[in-house]
C-alpha cells in the first residue's frame, strides 16, 4: 500500500467539506462497513456527509453502528467537494450511486479488487489486503483521523466478514493486529461475531436446502455449483442478501477446487458467484471473460442470458481450467 496516496487522500479529506461516500451494488460487509467507518471518522471532523449505496443498508448489516447513514441515493443528483468510491472494482459497479453525483471536484477510488483498473483522480488500490477496511483503517490512522468505538465496529465488521472470519489466504498477521487495535477500543467479539453470524433468517437455510437439492458435482467432483432461479427465489420469498457466503457450503467440500453459484436476475441476466481454492486457477481471469472481476480465489459477473445458457458457458470455462489444474499424469 502507498503510504504518499494516503497521505494524498487524508490531505485532500481535511481539505474539502461535503462528500459523498459510495460502496458498489449488492453491497457486502466489507463495503457497508468501511463506508460507515469513513463516514463517521470524516463526521467527526465535522464535514458534510452523504453514505450512499444503491441497496441502501441491508437488513443483516442494520446492527452496525450509525447504520442509518447509509441510504440510497436520492433521484435527484447532487454536487460534491469530493466522491470517495469504496470496495468497487469498476465504477459502474456504484450503479445508481455513482448517476446520482451530478459533480466532484475530486473522485477517490480506495480498494482492494486486484482487477481495478485505478479509475479517479487518486486511486488506491492495494490487491494484498484482505479487506478494503483495512486500507480505511490506515487511512485513518496514519493521517490522524478520529477513530472511535463506533467507527472500530464498522471496521471490524468489514474485516471478519471479508476474511471468512480470519480465515482467507490474505488474513496477516497484521490483520489480526489491526483486529487487536480495533478491540481494544473496546469491542464485544462475542456479541458482534453473533450478529454477524448467528442472526441469519430462518429462510436463508430454506433457500440452502432449495440450492442443495439440485447441486452439481463434475471434473471428479473439483468443480461443484448450484442455481436459484427467480421462480423458487419468489416462492421462499428470499432477499438478494440472503445467498451471501451460501458457496462456501461448496468450497468447503474436499476435493473441490471451484464453487459457482448462478442466480438468476430479473434483468436478463445472471449473477455469477465464483470461488477457486487455488491460485493456479484463477476466478477472477474466468470471471473477466464474461464481463466480471473481482479477486483470484473470488469473483463474479453478471452475464447476460437465460440461467441454462450461462451455466453451460461458464461452466465449460471452468472444466477447461480445472482439467489443466494439476497437470494430468496420464
Ligand atoms: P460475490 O461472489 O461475493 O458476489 O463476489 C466475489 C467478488 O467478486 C467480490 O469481490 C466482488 O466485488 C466481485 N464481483 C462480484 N460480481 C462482480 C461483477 O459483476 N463484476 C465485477 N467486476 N466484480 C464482481
Ligand atoms: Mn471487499
Amino acid at each position: 500500500m502507498s503510504a504518499t496516496k494516503l497521505q494524498e487522500i487524508g490531505q485532500i479529506l481535511r481539505e474539502h467539506q461535503r462528500f459523498a461516500i459510495l460502496g458498489h451494488v449488492r453491497p457486502d460487509g466489507d463495503a457497508l462497513g468501511s463506508q460507515l467507518a469513513l463516514a463517521l471518522s470524516l463526521q467527526a471532523l465535522g464535514k458534510e456527509v452523504r453514505v450512499w449505496n444503491e441497496d441502501g443498508m441491508l437488513e443483516k448489516y442494520s446492527f452496525l453502528p450509525r447504520a442509518e447513514l447509509l441510504t440510497k441515493p436520492p433521484s435527484t443528483p447532487e454536487d460534491f467537494d469530493v466522491a470517495v468510491a469504496l470496495d468497487t472494482a469498476i465504477q459502474s459497479r456504484l450503479g445508481t450511486a455513482l448517476t446520482a453525483i451530478r459533480s466532484a471536484k475530486i473522485w477517490i477510488n480506495i480498494d482492494h479488487h486486484l482487477s481495478n483498473p485505478g479509475y479517479g483522480d487518486v486511486a488506491c488500490v492495494d490487491s494484498s489486503a484482505p479487506a478494503t477496511a483495512e486500507i480505511i483503517f490506515h487511512l485513518i490512522k496514519g493521517q490522524g483521523l478520529p477513530l472511535n468505538r463506533d467507527i472500530a465496529e464498522n471496521l471490524y465488521a468489514a474485516i471478519s466478514t471479508d476474511t471468512g472470519s480470519f480465515q482467507y489466504p490474505k488474513t496477516s498477521a497484521h490483520t489480526f493486529e489491526i483486529a487487536a487495535e480495533l478491540i481494544r477500543t473496546g469491542l464485544d467479539v462475542g456479541h458482534l461475531s453473533q450478529q454477524l453470524y448467528e442472526n441469519y433468517p430462518r429462510r436463508r437455510l430454506e433457500l440452502l436446502r432449495e440450492l442443495l437439492r439440485d447441486m452439481r458435482f463434475q471434473q471428479k467432483d473439483r468443480v461443484a455449483s448450484f442455481s436459484l432461479t427467480l421462480k423458487a427465489a419468489a416462492e421462499l420469498g428470499v432477499l438478494p442478501e440472503d445467498n451471501e457466503g451460501l458457496i462456501d457450503h461448496l468450497r468447503a467440500v474436499r476435493g473441490v477446487i471451484v464453487a459457482a453459484f448462478f442466480e438468476e436476475l430479473a434483468d436478463g441476466k445472471v449473477r455469477v458467484s465464483m470461488r477457486s481454492k487455488t491460485e493456479a486457477v484463477d476466478a477472477c481471469a474466468i470471471c473477466q471473460k464474461f464481463g466480471g472481476g473481482g479477486h483470484t480465489l473470488a469473483a463474479g459477473a453478471r452475464v447476460r442470458g437465460t440461467l441454462a445458457d450461462v451455466e453451460e458457458r461458464v461452466l465449460a470455462e471452468v472444466c477447461d481450467r480445472v482439467e489443466a489444474y494439476p497437470p494430468q499424469s496420464s
